[in-house]
């Protein structure tokens, strides 16, 4: 085994936010890349073990020259939250839950994030009057049921200040469930540490972590570790994966990501299809691909294992995908096909 030596302050997530590491990136101007350049000294680390630049952690954050070239139906904001923007931070696309952007920053910067027009210095942080006005509009919608705290990194923000904002949201009767979206257990997974754990401790309303995970290379001891943490805090985790071509489009890597998830107590909930932010085609697999890829998972692995494949639209919202178990339908009864292809009557 090689000998790594590290810097006394390695396990420091502050050192390693104010080390970020910029691979490759130099012959590619700010202006022509379309995404924020950074990486972990930790995850660096990671990803020169797994096969480097080429391999499937090293795709996911050094950038490409196949950035530059922006695909037809791509969009800075392929999601369309821009216009769905109800308060400050803060996107309303559904009738019950909205996604509260409370961070620009990140613990390393994707090469397909859906935010890049966003992320990294792009726009104001949420400073305390806007949070403020965002959490007012929360509290006079009695409709909202569910607040998704993403950003950014909200893992990223102070813990007196993630600790506020819990308690904030604690005090909002409507609410049924807080989620956190997070990539640091992956990023910075020495960001979870006792503190942490103390400030996201749940208070009256549930609190559900999902974790964008999209590799198992990714879930080291120390990920390992910080997951084990967050669930022995209270914290429900589920995972959040990015189907990406030559990172995860291939059954073995799914399968074996999709367990090894389900091993450090996250259950997969969603794998997105690549949102068409611009610059990312060379990231993206077919929808063809991804319906292939689940039929491999549906009844050949645990249902635990399963996660759901969604296309989100631009301002319209996900669209879930699954496999077409229907054969055929007539007055009396539906025909199924299941999983390993037998073919079956049911009566209606
Ligand atoms: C994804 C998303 C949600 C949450 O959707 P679920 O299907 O409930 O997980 C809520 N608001 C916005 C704007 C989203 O993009």
């Amino acid at each position: 085994m090689n000998a790594i030596i590290r810097p006394p302050k390695w396990s420091d997530w502050r050192w390693q936010l104010r080390n970020m590491h910029r691979p490759g990136g130099e012959d590619l101007s700010d202006q022509e890349s379309q995404f924020e350049v950074g990486v972990t000294p930790y995850f660096w680390d990671l990803v020169q073990r797994t096969g480097g630049v080429d391999g499937p952690l090293g795709r996911q954050v050094v950038p490409s020259e196949l950035e530059r070239s922006v695909a037809p139906f791509e969009h800075a904001d392929p999601l369309g939250e821009d216009p769905h923007r109800v308060a400050p931070g803060l996107v309303r696309k559904y009738p019950d839950r909205v996604l509260l952007l409370v961070t620009d920053t990140c613990a390393s910067y994707c090469r397909y994030c859906t935010r890049s027009r966003w992320v990294a210095g792009h726009t104001e942080p949420l400073g305390s009057d806007a949070l403020a006005a965002a959490i007012d509009w929360i509290k006079a919608h009695p409709e909202i049921r569910d607040v998704l705290v993403s950003g950014g990194d909200p893992l990223l923000l102070s813990n007196r200040r993630l600790s506020k904002l819990l308690d904030q949201l604690n005090e909002i009767d409507h609410l049924r469930l807080i989620r956190i979206g997070s990539r640091v257990p992956v990023f910075a997974p020495m960001r979870v540490d006792e503190a942490l754990c103390e400030a996201l401790r749940p208070r009256k309303i549930p609190l559900f972590m999902n974790v964008h995970i999209n590799h198992h290379a990714e879930l080291t001891e120390a990920s390992r570790q910080a997951l084990r943490s967050l669930g022995a805090a209270g914290i429900s985790l589920g995972g959040q994966t990015v189907l990406l071509r030559g990172v995860n489009d291939d059954i073995d890597s799914l399968r074996e990501t999709m367990y090894r998830m389900l091993q450090c107590g996250v259950r997969p909930y969603y794998l997105f299809h690549c949102d068409p932010v611009r610059g990312s085609a060379h990231l993206r697999t077919s929808v063809d691909k991804g319906l292939e890829l689940m039929k491999e998972l549906v009844g050949h692995v645990s249902g635990m294992a399963v996660p759901k494949y969604c296309i989100d639209l631009k301002g319209a919202g996900k669209v879930p995908l699954w496999p077409d178990y229907v054969v055929d339908a007539d007055e009396q009864s539906w025909t199924f096909r299941g999983y390993g292809g037998v073919v079956q009557r049911y009566p209606r």
